[in-house]
């Protein structure tokens, strides 16, 4: 099945443009967290959001949460690693699975967060974002993993599955991923290393940990990764103001379109990109003489 259109991205900016598809009867897939935004979960207070003063970010996303669960829009839980043109519509890879849309919005929040020097260099040349996609290629060998959130200990602990020894980098508190070969280290990891492949990972204390592969298991991917071509401006995706990328069919939205990083400026961004989705899906409608 082709979508008419992929959401990427479960923040304010994603859910308010599902609302808004859903709204126009458009068949659409909505990617991301179940647990909506880090982002959102993370704000004590919030006082600037328009109708709910003083909320927490708990009692906000619960409050997204039924909205979009009112109105039956389901989130398929899956990371998208890649997108590739098709010529008249998108593919997006996420793990093992596979979707098609004849348009995407990316509303995957502020991109550069935590990406580490020589990273970007050695995305495929042994810097991975899909345990599932490359994991078989490190069987018996010496991988880092990088983790987010504890939501992605399954993978880690896949990859351990597979891996002959791992350590492990956490980046959130608490982390429970216990296994014989897996070493949890307290050292944050501070640069990849390699020339024309990985070769390390270069730890805060000045150290230099050899290792064949790294898998970084984040929130978000490197918007270079995820969609070759796209426009980039100082780290944010180029957009117009009907929140258009430089790609057909292509529009962003949220936090990843630029500052200020705002709730209201996200979900207002989504609501934009996806009444332009629907004139794009119109057009493209009319082109096929439908
Ligand atoms: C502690 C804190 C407090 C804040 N307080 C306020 C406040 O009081 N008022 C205010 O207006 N703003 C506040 N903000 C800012 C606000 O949270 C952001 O501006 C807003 O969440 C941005 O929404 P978004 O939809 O663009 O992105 P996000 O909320 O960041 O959501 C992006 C989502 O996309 C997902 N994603 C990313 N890449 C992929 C991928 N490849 N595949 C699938 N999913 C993906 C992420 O996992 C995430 O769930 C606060 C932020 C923080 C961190």
């Amino acid at each position: 099945m082709i979508y008419d259109a992929a959401i990427i991205g479960t923040g304010p900016a994603g859910l308010s443009a599902a609302l808004n598809l859903k709204i126009h009867e458009k068949s659409f897939i909505l990617l991301g967290s179940k647990s909506l935004s880090g982002k959102i979960q993370k704000a004590e207070q919030v006082r600037n959001y328009l109708g709910l003063p003083d909320v927490s970010g708990a009692e906000l996303a619960a409050a997204f949460l039924r909205h979009i669960q009112s109105m039956d829009i389901p989130i398929v839980e899956e990371m998208v690693n890649s997108i590739l043109s098709m010529g008249k519509h998108y593919a997006l890879m996420a793990g093992s699975e596979f979707y098609e849309a004849k348009t995407v919005l990316l509303s995957t929040g502020a991109a550069s967060a935590g990406t580490l020097p020589g990273e970007d260099a050695l995305v495929g040349k042994g810097v991975s974002y899909c345990a599932t996609c490359d994991g078989n290629l490190y069987r018996g060998k010496t991988i880092a993993v990088i983790c987010g959130a504890a939501r992605f200990e399954h993978e880690a602990l896949y990859l351990a599955g597979l891996a002959g020894k791992v350590y492990y980098f956490p980046l959130y508190a608490s982390p429970s991923v216990e296994r014989e070969n897996v070493e949890v280290m307290s050292q944050r990891a501070v640069g990849i290393e390699g020339e024309a492949r990985v070769s390390g990972v270069r730890l805060k204390n000045g150290e230099t940990l050899a290792v064949d592969g790294v898998f970084c298991l984040r929130e978000s991917v490197a918007l270079a990764t995820l969609l070759p071509g796209l426009a980039v401006e100082n780290g944010h995706i180029a957009v117009d103001r009907t929140m258009a990328a430089n790609l057909p069919g292509i529009y962003a939205a949220g936090d990843c379109t630029g500052r200020p990083y705002q709730y209201s400026k996200a979900a207002g961004e989504g609501n934009t990109a996806a009444h332009s989705m629907l004139e794009y899906l119109a057009e493209l409608e009319k082109a096929e003489g439908k």
